[in-house]
């Protein structure tokens, strides 16, 4: 042994070796299960126990000491239960195999020890350990192997221990915290080691360009994704040149000025820049540069990242263009457009729209609620709506915005709309208004005009009463009606008397307005809705009479010439001095076999009889009447 001061260096030495061994071999470890590890380091550290048992340090004749204490220590502390035990076991295996009056003590020492390092270990519950936990180590280390002192034999302890406690227990806190010191800064390189792994290959693997220039444009670090927008062969082949030998000069120079105006200001900023590639094509870039600066603060280049947004761009060109496109559709289509949300809210529509609806255009907006819009309108006394009706009414259109529909509208001020509604795919709708008052004004003439033209195919000009083509098929129709029923039907021939001479001594149009009167009298007379009355020619009228037999026909019959009677018309050229009329009256009883053609034939027949009986007068058909004579032989009595 040489000096006291040699033999500390030695111990520290050793303790340093061992350290220093697992500092430069633990990685090879990485890959093995945790345990492994763990036990490879108590392993490490137990051998480092044995080698500082075999060179311990004479610090008074007699007194011999070592830093075992510091490597059983240290294996708990930063190794864990598994580490600490198995460097614990180890030396204190050894110690009991080499015996001796400290043998006990020695153990109990490195128990001691040992419970220290991996309580600490505990205690950290998995933190990193801090400068101050290793000197706690150290002092705890230092108590644990002066445990082992106190049981050793009384004289001992006497004569041995005021020389060892002291200088003992500092090299103990000095070794642990020589070693602490040396594998917390190991754990503080593999830290950063690995948080600069991760950085790298995310930079590296970053889809956006990043990079560092210095004041002069010049790459100081680059990604492979700026390599590979800037068309240069990798990341490396950056470093050194500037964009100048890149880009077309003019893109170089617009993008150098915007460095120095970062540059210039010391403030990051964001841009939009447009690049033009030598190889011709072009694009576009969202890019973020902002002043790199050195530990004083002072810049001394520029970190720019960059993403290529050449698509976002051309798809908000399309956009900007397909929206332009379709406002001006909007524009200048010419029916009102609205379309609704999902929740009833207006979500767009044109200036159309509001104009359908001038009243309420105020609102007609977007984020305006429909029901709101209605109740508006109903409110400002634009829709028709009663208003104890609105809120059935809104819910009755909001239903209608679900599905296809189609449905017409009338407001307050007459106009016409017709709505067409279609449901979007978002659960909303679109409706497209159109106005169509004129055409409902045309719809309108044109029913009014049909109405005209049935009147004037069906209807006598001058009486209004059935022509006589359209009283043929009331006729026919009655006719097998009450053959198929088997009931009566009666026909009534009526004829103005003396007619002729009426219109020679009163002119035709005083004619005519007797016709009028007449035909009244047989409107007046014939009131059921199936009774269908004619003007047969000239100043001959028809009358058909269905379900009525021929005592009916002839009251009626009756009735009527009695009325005609009752005008008290002045006839000059009648004996009567009045006009009058002469009824024939024919009836078919339903069943008998007689067509329609012998009916009129019969009421011809009894017309002729009532003139030729004096006139002014109904005349029944009877069958010794019946022999054969043709409608146009009656004769003046
Ligand atoms: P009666 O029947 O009593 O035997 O004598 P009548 O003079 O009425 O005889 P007839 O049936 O021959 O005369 C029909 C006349 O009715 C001929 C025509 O001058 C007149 N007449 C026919 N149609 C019209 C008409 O639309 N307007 C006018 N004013 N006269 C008509
Ligand atoms: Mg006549
Ligand atoms: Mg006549």
């Amino acid at each position: 042994m040489g000096s006291p001061w040699s033999e500390l260096l030695a111990n520290l030495a050793v303790v340093a070796m061992f350290v220093s061994v697992w500092i430069h071999t633990h990685v090879w470890l990485d890959r093995r299960p945790a345990p492994v590890k763990a036990a490879a380091f108590g392993l490490l550290m137990g051998a480092g126990a044995i080698v500082l048992m075999l060179t311990p340090m004479q610090l008074q004749p007699g007194v011999l000491v070592d830093l075992r204490a510091t490597m059983i220590a240290i294996a708990g502390f930063f190794g864990g239960p598994v580490a600490g035990v198995v460097a614990g076991v180890m030396a204190g295996a050894f110690r009991t195999f080499e015996g001796g009056i400290g043998a006990f003590a020695g153990a109990v020492g490195i128990a001691a020890t040992m419970l220290v390092g991996i309580a600490g270990n505990l205690a950290l519950r998995g933190r990193r350990p801090s400068m101050a936990d290793i000197m706690i180590l150290g002092s705890a280390a230092a108590c644990g192997s002066l445990i082992g002192l106190s049981v050793l034999p009384r004289s001992v302890i006497q004569t041995v221990l005021p020389q060892v406690v002291f200088p003992s227990s500092l090299l103990i806190f000095v070794s642990v915290a020589m070693s602490g010191l040396a594998l917390y800064q190991e754990r503080r390189r593999l830290e950063a080691l690995q948080s600069r792994r991760i950085f790298k290959t995310v930079v590296e693997t970053l889809p956006d360009c990043l990079n560092v220039k210095d004041l002069d444009g010049r790459f100081i670090a680059a990604n492979p994704a700026t390599a590979e927008l800037m068309h240069a062969a990798s990341a490396k082949a950056l470093i050194g040149k500037t964009d100048f030998d890149f880009y077309p000069s003019e893109t170089a120079r617009e993008f150098r000025e915007d460095e120095l105006a970062v540059l210039a200001s010391g403030i990051a900023s964001t841009i939009e820049q447009h690049v033009h590639h030598e190889d011709g094509t072009d694009g576009w870039l969202a890019t973020l540069k902002a002043p790199f600066r050195d530990r004083t603060g002072a810049v001394i280049g520029l970190i720019t990242h960059n993403r290529d947004i050449t698509e976002r761009k051309r798809l908000e060109t399309e956009l900007a263009e397909s929206q332009a496109r379709l406002g001006d559709a909007l524009t200048h289509m010419a029916d009102g457009l609205v379309m609704f949300d999902s929740a009833g809210k207006l979500i767009l529509c044109n200036a159309q729209y509001r104009t359908l609806f001038p009243k309420t255009a105020d609102i007609r907006v977007p984020g305006t609620d429909y029901r709101d819009i209605l109740r508006a309108s109903v409110a400002r006394g634009e829709s028709i709506t009663p208003p104890d009706a609105v809120e059935g009414w809104i819910a009755a259109i909001m239903v209608t915005q679900t599905h296809a529909s189609h449905r017409q509208i009338r407001l307050a001020d007459g106009r016409w709309l017709d709505v067409r509604t279609r449901p979007t795919g978002d659960g909303g709708s679109l409706s497209v208004f159109s106005d169509i008052t004129e055409a409902k004004q045309v719809e309108a003439e044109l029913l009014a005009a049909n109405e005209k033209l049935n009147l004037l195919a069906h209807r006598d000009g001058l009486t209004e009463l059935l022509t006589r083509r359209a009283f043929d098929e009331a006729l026919a129709r009655e006719f097998a009606r009450g053959r198929r029923n088997a009931t009566p039907l009666s026909l009534l021939i009526i004829d103005v008397d003396w007619f002729k001479r009426f219109n020679d001594h009163y002119g035709h149009p005083a004619g005519d307005e007797c016709l009028r009167a007449v035909s009244g009298c047989i409107e007046a007379t014939a009131r059921r809705p199936a009774d269908a009355a004619a003007r047969y020619g000239g100043e001959e009228f028809a009358l058909v009479l269905p379900e009525t037999d021929a005592r009916g026909a002839f009251v009626i019959a009756e009735t009527l010439a009695g009325k005609v009677r009752d005008l008290r018309l002045a006839h000059a050229g009648s004996e009567k001095g009045i006009v009058t009329v002469s009824i024939g009256v024919a009836t078919f009883d339903g069943s008998a076999d007689i067509e329609i053609a012998d009916l009129l034939r019969r009421a011809d027949e009894a017309l002729y009889g009532a003139k030729a009986a004096g006139r002014d007068r109904v005349h029944g058909w009877r069958p010794h009447l019946s022999e054969p004579r043709t409608t146009g032989s009656r004769r003046k009595a």
